[in-house]
């Protein structure tokens, strides 16, 4: 390594092996289907020996090498994509429909809006992919019996809304949106204004996390968020782990406990039955390979690569019980990403789900909006602005049903815009 000017076929990353740092630039480049060589480094001097007349003295780790030789110390996830060349200004300054989110629902909108020829953005704020881009096998798409790693899933999708036309604005976030003369004028935290006379919210949602140093470490490697059925049957003779004492975490026990060899279920509070629906706890109760962990957290994990062990505290009497498992199963819950439409018309439920079609009727929310016109399925409370997917009241959390909903959501758009326009 004599110079680093020297032209790679890779992106190459070094750093601490610990480093969180570095496991970020990891993950985005990762999910972003971008090949790039891990070197775990001891320290800067070590690195600085290979680099030595090149290294500033103010440089930290982590340090990732471009293919063509240019080096970023530290650098954020947008220094990175921009000097990959992937940060571009929007191309026009309206379009027929704008897409917020590259998820598997926006992704889906993206290839559909853009192969019915709608002039189409798509603007992501991080990587493509969403939520499913951080999955390491997603076992129940249709048309893959073996699975598929979710950042392939996004990335032949890209690819696919890329061909039809579609332009896509990475490491944008809508920030605050308006609606000026029956037209969707968004900001986007770069500057920069986006203006569509349709738009499609497919911002989904984010998991909540259990707050511990090492959960991003284990994370699809021993700490998953959700619970789908897909997962089950992996977990075959094995002690799972479930943290939440909600429904969806409910249905996820029983459905573990068909194949774990026992399912325990770590609640915070005394009792299930304040979160749980009295059928399924009923259910949990009968269930022999079930038990519950009350008044409860997580409070360490540990592993080698993948996760080995996890520590759990009970918080009455401070004592703090190890148990081996390589699956924990996070359900608690997660937040939709619908911030940048607070200051909006768009109704949104107590937990910001976006409402639509028929949903806007019922109370609350048909106290909250005009209804001064009739919703489509997937419209929200301002005409022609539509949700799909996670981010949607009442949605299904699953891939295909968000790429169902961004294809539907074209649809709805398409007529909006043929009546309006
Ligand atoms: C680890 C994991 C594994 C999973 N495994 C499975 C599985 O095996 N099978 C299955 O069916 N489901 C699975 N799911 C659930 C599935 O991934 C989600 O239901 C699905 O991704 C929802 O898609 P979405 O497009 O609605 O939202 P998301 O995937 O949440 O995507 C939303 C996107 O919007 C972006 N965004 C948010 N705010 C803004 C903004 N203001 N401006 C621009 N962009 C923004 C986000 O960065 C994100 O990329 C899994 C989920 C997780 C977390």
């Amino acid at each position: 390594m004599e110079s680093n000017k020297a032209i790679l076929d890779k992106v190459r990353v070094y750093g601490l092996q610990e480093s969180k740092e570095a496991y970020v630039i990891r993950d985005f480049l990762k999910r972003s289907v971008v090949a790039f060589d891990w070197i775990p480094v001891a320290n800067m001097d070590n690195l600085r020996a290979q680099f030595k007349q090149i290294i500033p003295e103010y440089a930290n780790l982590p340090l990732v090498e471009l293919p063509d030789g240019s080096l970023l110390f530290n650098p954020t996830v947008e220094a990175i994509a921009f000097n990959l060349g992937w940060i571009t200004k929007p191309k026009h300054t309206e379009y027929d429909v704008s897409i917020f989110g590259a998820g598997p629902a926006g992704l889906s909108a993206a290839v559909y809006a853009a192969s019915e020829g709608l002039s189409t953005v798509l603007v992501e704020r991080e990587a493509i992919g969403g939520q499913a881009g951080t999955s390491s096998r997603i076992e129940n798409y249709l048309g893959f019996p073996n699975g598929i790693t979710g950042s392939e899933l996004a990335e032949r999708a890209r690819q696919q809304a890329v061909k039809f036309g579609a332009e896509i604005l990475l490491i944008r976030k809508g920030i605050q949106a308006q609606f000026i003369n029956n037209k969707l004028h968004v900001d986007l935290n770069d500057g920069s204004k986006i203006i569509a006379k349709a738009n499609i919210s497919a911002t989904g949602i984010t998991y909540s996390r259990l707050g511990l140093p090492d959960e991003d470490k284990y994370l699809d490697l021993g700490i998953y968020y959700g619970a789908g059925s897909s997962e089950a049957i992996l977990c075959t003779n094995e002690h799972v782990f479930i943290v939440g004492g909600g429904n969806s975490a409910g249905q996820a026990a029983l459905n573990f406990c068909k194949h774990a060899r026992k399912v325990t279920i770590i609640i915070r509070g005394a009792d299930l039955s304040a979160t749980l629906s009295y059928y399924l706890l009923n259910r949990i109760l009968k269930k022999k390979n079930i038990e519950v962990l009350y008044n409860s957290n997580i409070t360490a994990l540990s592993g080698d690569g993948i996760l080995k062990e996890i520590t759990v505290t009970n918080s009455i009497t401070q004592t703090a019980s190890s148990y081996a498992t390589k699956f924990v199963f996070v359900c608690i819950g997660g937040k939709p990403n619908t911030e940048w439409a607070k200051n909006t018309a768009i109704v949104r439920d107590d937990a910001g789900y976006l409402v639509t079609g028929n949903d806007l009727y019922k109370q609350p929310f048909l106290s909250r909006w005009k209804n001064d016109f009739t919703p489509a399925f997937l419209e929200t409370s301002v005409p022609g602005c539509f949700a799909a997917g996670d981010v949607r009241h009442n949605s299904i959390k699953r891939v295909a049903s968000a790429v169902g909903e961004g294809a539907m959501a074209v649809t709805f758009v398409y007529r909006y815009l043929s009546e309006k326009y």
